[in-house]
């Protein structure tokens, strides 16, 4: 009976969070006779990594030892509220400056050389979770638990793509197999890194900013696990992102799919690609509170009850830019939509939402502001002679909005459910620039203003728990 279980960073982010986590394994550990353990970095370090690296390749020599100082100091706070003057504390305090002094001389080198990169940060960033990890299974060890740190560059096998790792799931689970396994058949708990990976040259990857609950995932798949459960700071899945809507409420039940619906689209709950490897194998998964473990959380599964016209969870991404191809020379011209996202494609941009308007002649697709420069060059790029031509007369980005997204499979079949979500934004005075249903109807977005972001979150929500 194996239970994977990924512990958030503000669920290790201070000695009271991390006694509490302590107690969640000591607990779980009667009922799961093998038990994983994958961390996150202290909440903030991965941030703090970062930006120590980035002012280092900016050329300044001192921020980053600033940031080795802050990661000293609050990692030690740790040692000396949970290991005081112990052996272990002494030992561990040891361990782990050694890891700021890595950190320490990698930024060095990034400060002589100018350049920071993406491989070089992998390996800057992945001390976060090495450092998280041996504090946690020390605390463990010092409560009598038999545990042990496992980085997963011994466990995760992923490509070359760096901050963005993707794992071979056959390596994977084959060293996770030969590693992990002995040591959770004699009952050792074993605590592994979120986030980070290798590889097959054993150079250190990482999954993309998020990625602990991946790790957990791919590791349940790995171990064929029982079941996986993610411990955060929030009561499990909310109908909204509790920070923007304080009238959220947790859900009990949702469907894999709505909850990859909801992830895709921002509910930074859960990493999007956590969905596949469970639902690949049906592992159940389970979203849990840290600061609240009585609570029923919530539970991911095959179908979740379907309560016909409800609407689920909305949630939004900010920060995107509407691009616009227009053209009256598009019109039934075939091939246009496939060179549109081949070029988009080349920009290794990925789109979040694309609506077309036949009558207009338009295409049109959200992505990333920080993004919308380089694909409108590659779109310039692929239509120059129809530009020339003017077959296509313009491409443009609209900046500044957002997409909000309502999800729920109940909405299935109903009709009616877009009429009142664009009356509920139209009472608010919120304009509609787009809107895009999936085929499967889980979900329905919307392009709006982004300064109307949480008005249109405020007025969805109020359709959900009326
Ligand atoms: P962790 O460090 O544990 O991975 P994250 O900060 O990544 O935690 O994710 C948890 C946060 O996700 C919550 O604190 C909450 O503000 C945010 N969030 C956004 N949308 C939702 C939602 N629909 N339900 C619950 N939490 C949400
Ligand atoms: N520590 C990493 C991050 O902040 C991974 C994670 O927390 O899931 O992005
Ligand atoms: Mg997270």
């Amino acid at each position: 009976m194996t239970l994977v279980m990924k512990f958030g960073g503000t669920s290790v982010g201070s000695s009271e969070a991390i006694q509490r986590t302590s107690e969640i394994v000591c607990d779980t550990q009667r009922d799961w006779s093998q038990l994983v353990v994958v961390v996150s970095a202290m909440s903030g370090v991965t941030d703090l990594l970062h930006e120590g690296a980035a002012t280092a390749a900016a050329g300044n020599a001192t921020a980053y030892r600033e940031v080795a100082n802050n990661l000293r100091r609050r990692h030690f706070k740790i040692i000396s509220d949970l290991l005081p003057s112990s052996p272990e504390g002494q030992q561990l305090t040891a361990e782990l400056d050694k890891f700021v002094e890595r950190y320490e001389s990698l930024c060095k080198a990034v400060l002589v050389l100018g350049e920071l990169t993406p491989r070089a940060l992998d390996a800057m960033t992945s001390i976060g979770e090495r450092m998280s990890i041996r504090l946690l299974a020390a605390i463990l060890r010092h409560q009598g638990h038999s545990a042990q740190a496992i980085d997963a560059t011994e466990l995760i096998v992923t490509d070359d793509s760096y901050q963005n790792a993707v794992p071979d799931l056959e390596k994977t689970k084959a060293s996770t197999e030969a590693r992990l396994r002995p040591l959770l058949d004699e009952g050792v708990v074993a605590v592994v890194t979120g986030f980070v990976g290798a590889n097959e040259q054993g150079i250190t990857t990482t999954l993309g900013r998020g990625g602990s609950d991946y790790s957990a995932a791919i590791l349940g798949q790995a171990l064929e696990a029982l079941e996986v459960w993610i411990w955060t700071d929030v009561d499990g899945v909310m109908t909204a992102d509790p920070r923007l809507v304080p009238e959220a409420r947790t859900i009990n039940t949702l469907s894999y799919r709505e909850v990859a619906e909801l992830a895709f689209y921002g509910a930074k709950v859960l990493h999007p690609k956590t969905i596949r490897p469970v639902i690949e194998n049906d592992i159940p998964l389970r979203i849990k509170n840290t600061f609240n473990p009585q609570g029923a959380g919530t539970r991911i599964i095959q179908n979740s009850i379907q309560r016909n016209g409800k609407i689920k969870a909305v949630t939004a991404i900010r920060n995107l830019s509407l691009i616009n191809v227009e053209g009256k020379g598009m019109l039934g011209v075939p091939g246009i939509a496939a060179r549109t996202f081949g070029a988009v494609a080349d920009s290794k941009v990925s789109v979040l939402l694309i609506s077309q308007a036949s009558s207009e002649q338009s295409i049109c697709f959200a992505v990333p502001t920080g993004a919308a420069d380089s694909v409108i060059a590659s779109l310039e790029g692929e239509f120059s002679s129809e530009l020339i031509r003017r077959d296509i007369d313009r491409i443009v980005a609209k900046e500044n909005v957002a997409i909000v997204t309502v999800v729920g499979a109940g909405m299935q079949g109903t009709p009616g459910i877009s009429g009142r979500l664009f009356s509920a934004l139209g009472d608010q005075r919120v304009n509609i620039i787009a809107i895009a249903q999936g085929s499967s109807e889980c979900s329905i977005s919307m392009v709006v203003e982004e300064d109307d972001t949480a008005e249109a979150e405020k007025a969805i929500h109020a359709l959900i728990v009326s």
